[in-house]
């Protein structure tokens, strides 16, 4: 396995520009892929990407860039992570497909292993494994309705499932992912959420508001499941209020209504624990992972209560490419590293790093309205002086005064009123100074 830490380790953690950012190089792939590539398949920050290594991505200009976003949460061990590069080489060299459903290999079981330890520590939880984040939702509604035999789908304000055709319907925003793409899917319900910072609402007097809202507009009755981001992502890092969450779980299960935390983004490490349920005091029925499972491969997964996984017929799940044993393989080397490396422990360091920093720039810089979230998870939201109106003009600059200076930052929330933070669990303390710094030049000139 000598050829498996070639090159990618010797990247070293640091900021280097040696051109503008975008560079001349990545202007001209730019234009390239303008001819060939629709402008649907939108690039946040067209520098185009040679190598990376842990934290930071070096473009084909030669810029070494702080990578913040880790391909949206995907990259939680950091890029190219020796034990992953090594188990997928290894595995790309022994079989790369038969199909999990014509005949089987270990990868997978070792794969619903895992998430089985993590998802729960009372039951039996079985999991099928899948291609996207988007998959994995349209899965869990579909296994949610063969268990309850009801065809409804509650689903939360600020919400983001996916691009599905299903997934693109759950989805509180409907621009960009919905509109002028109909008819799209029914059945579905948007609830109200949690959002502290905006409704001043406790945990259960926002909980009684949704569980109205649910009972009047689409009857307990009607619904298979609910569908619930544990920490909203695309929604802007929402943290919901204490109580919010154990109260819909409660409501859920004297209905007979399927909880589904969708831990696409929050889950896998990211939020300081497995999944980011276990800050809530909560036990969903299925759990639906992707982003970070695999350290950058394709693959998903649906883990849920026995009962209700074991309910669909032979051959009603599955897919050609679901739980590709290349993929299996380096998820495999990401549950390996997790817990040889205390990576939990690490993104409790990134919190306590990070978040100080953020809070120092909070008490600096009244436009930032709050810094919120869990472990390696964290944003601040910036509001226009005085208000709680969403400031996306000020957010949109910081991050390309950050992009010009090679750090790599991405927006989130409905009205982007939020700058996420999703680094490797392996950032060191030093690069998020410098991030801190850059942030800090990055207000003072805004
Ligand atoms: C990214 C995301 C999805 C969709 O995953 P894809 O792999 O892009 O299909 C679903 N849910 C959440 C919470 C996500 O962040």
């Amino acid at each position: 396995m000598s050829e498996a830490t070639v090159s990618e380790s010797s990247i070293p953690q640091q900021r280097l520009l040696v051109t503008e950012i975008p560079g001349p190089r990545s202007q001209e792939l730019h234009a390239r892929r303008q001819a060939v590539v629709p402008p649907g398949v939108h690039s946040v920050l067209p520098v185009y990407i040679d190598r990376a290594h842990d934290s930071i991505v070096v473009d084909v200009d030669g810029n070494h860039i702080i990578d913040v976003c880790g391909g949206i949460g995907v990259m939680t061990i950091g890029h190219t992570d020796a034990s992953v590069v090594a188990a997928a080489r290894e595995q790309m060299g022994k079989v790369t497909h038969t199909l999990f459903t014509m005949t089987p290999y270990e990868p997978y079981v070792q794969v619903a292993e895992y998430l089985a330890k993590y998802a729960s520590q009372q039951e039996t939880y079985k999991t099928l494994l899948v291609n996207s984040g988007s998959e994995a939702v349209e899965n869990g509604v579909k296994i949610a309705r063969k268990f309850t035999g009801r065809p409804g789908v509650a689903v939360l304000e600020h919400a983001y499932h996916g691009r599905t055709l299903l997934t693109s319907s759950m989805n509180y925003k409907a621009v960009p992912y919905a509109a002028g793409y109909g008819p799209r899917a029914g059945n579905i319900y948007k609830a109200p959420n949690s959002y502290p910072l905006h409704d001043g609402l406790t945990g259960a007097e926002a909980a009684a508001r949704t569980i109205a809202y649910l009972e009047k507009c689409a009857g307990a009755e009607d619904l298979a499941c609910l569908v619930f981001e544990p920490i909203q992502g695309e929604g802007g890092f929402i943290v919901p209020a204490d109580g919010f969450l154990p109260a819909l779980a409660e409501w859920c299960r004297a209905n007979g209504i399927v909880f589904i935390a969708d831990e696409v983004q929050a889950g896998i490490a990211r939020s300081g624990k497995m999944f980011a349920f276990e800050h809530f005091g909560i036990q969903p029925d299925l759990v639906l992972t992707a982003k970070g499972i695999a350290g950058g491969l394709p693959l998903a997964g649906v883990t849920g209560r026995a009962e209700i996984m074991d309910k669909s017929q032979p051959g009603g799940l599955g897919g050609t490419f679901g739980g590709n044993p290349v993929a299996c393989a380096a998820a495999v080397a990401v549950f390996e590293t997790i817990e040889r490396d205390n990576l939990l422990l690490e993104a409790q360091r990134i919190e306590a790093t990070f978040s100080a920093g953020l809070k120092a720039l909070q008490a600096k810089y009244p436009a930032i309205a709050e810094v919120r979230g869990h472990g390696a998870m964290l944003a601040f939201e910036l509001t226009k002086p005085g208000t709680t109106e969403p400031d996306a003009d000020l957010v949109a600059s910081i991050i390309d005064f950050a992009a010009k200076q090679g750090v790599m930052l991405l927006s989130a929330g409905i009205y982007n009123q939020a700058i996420r933070l999703l680094p490797s669990l392996k950032m060191t303390d030093e690069l998020i100074a410098d991030i801190l710094s850059v942030l800090d030049e990055a207000f003072a000139a805004a």
